[in-house]
């Protein structure tokens, strides 16, 4: 059961929803699918990540991009018709050194994954990537729980000017880290697995999903061990195993 609390915006186009749900638990990158409303317009649910969840407390920030993101950020305090946690998230690393690489709204997965890390005493460096300092959310809340918070736009509206790719190539020169997680746009994903390809990645693909319960099998992910669907055998993979340019 699902009850949505409270909408409000946080940045252009940019909502946090907080939402009251039985699940106590989840892992940071997995998610909820959304069944918008009752009508078969649009039909399929909608998948969002888990932003931050507090036992029955789960918050979730949605980028309105068409009609279902659209409906979802207009809807009324209330139940809700959503199916999760689901799928497979990020493994969390005791006491190590990560860095996070994140565009747009693939920031939203990343918060809760920071303050996990944090908790079992794992120093988070953050870049914080997004087109412009008008689609940057929440920024203070993941400056608190980073030893580094390194912002870039695209515009150079604020932060660095250019892609979070540069400034994790830049950061790595520098600093030593054990593993890197990132969400965003694929392209920003693919090449910073090529550029940071000593170290650990793991990425998660929001690809467009069908079922979400691995059923029609829309979201297939190739990988060197043949195809994975993303919304049940990820939207978490190890980005060395992602065979980017296959489709
Ligand atoms: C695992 C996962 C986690 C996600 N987490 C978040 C999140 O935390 N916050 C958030 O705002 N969005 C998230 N998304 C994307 C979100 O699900 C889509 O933006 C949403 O389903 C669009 O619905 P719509 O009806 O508004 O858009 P539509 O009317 O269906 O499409 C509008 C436009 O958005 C594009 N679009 C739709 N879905 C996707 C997609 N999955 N990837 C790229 N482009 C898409 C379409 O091509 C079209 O141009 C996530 C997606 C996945 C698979």
């Amino acid at each position: 059961m699902f009850t949505l609390i409270e909408t409000k915006p946080v940045a252009d186009d940019h909502y946090l929803l907080t939402l009251h749900c039985d699940a106590k638990e989840s892992i940071p990158g997995q998610f909820i699918n959304i069944k918008v409303n009752t009508s078969t317009d649009p039909l399929i649910r909608r998948p969002f990540s888990i932003f931050d969840h507090d036992q029955t407390t789960m918050h979730i920030i949605i980028r309105v991009v068409g009609k279902g993101t659209r409906q979802i950020v207009a809807m009324h305090p209330g139940p809700v018709d959503c199916i999760g946690p689901l799928g497979k998230g990020f493994s969390i690393v005791t006491g190590k050194k990560a860095l996070l690489v994140a565009g747009g709204v693939g920031n939203a997965p990343l918060y809760y994954l920071a303050k996990m890390l944090k908790r079992v005493h794992t120093q988070v460096t953050y870049i914080y990537g997004a087109r412009s300092a008008s689609d940057i959310f929440m920024l203070d809340s993941y400056r608190e729980l980073s030893h580094t918070c390194i912002v870039t736009t695209d515009d150079g509206s604020l932060g660095m000017k250019g892609n979070p790719v540069f400034a994790a190539k830049d950061i790595v020169a520098k600093h030593e880290f054990d593993i890197v997680y990132t969400c965003g746009p694929e392209i920003m994903m693919k090449r910073l697995s090529q550029e940071l390809s000593h170290i650990p990645i793991e990425a998660s693909l929001e690809r467009y999903f069908g079922c979400g319960i691995g059923l029609c099998s829309g979201c297939a992910v190739a990988t060197i061990n043949g195809y994975r669907r993303a919304c049940i055998d990820g939207p978490v993979f190890d980005a060395r195993t992602v065979l980017w340019d296959t489709p």
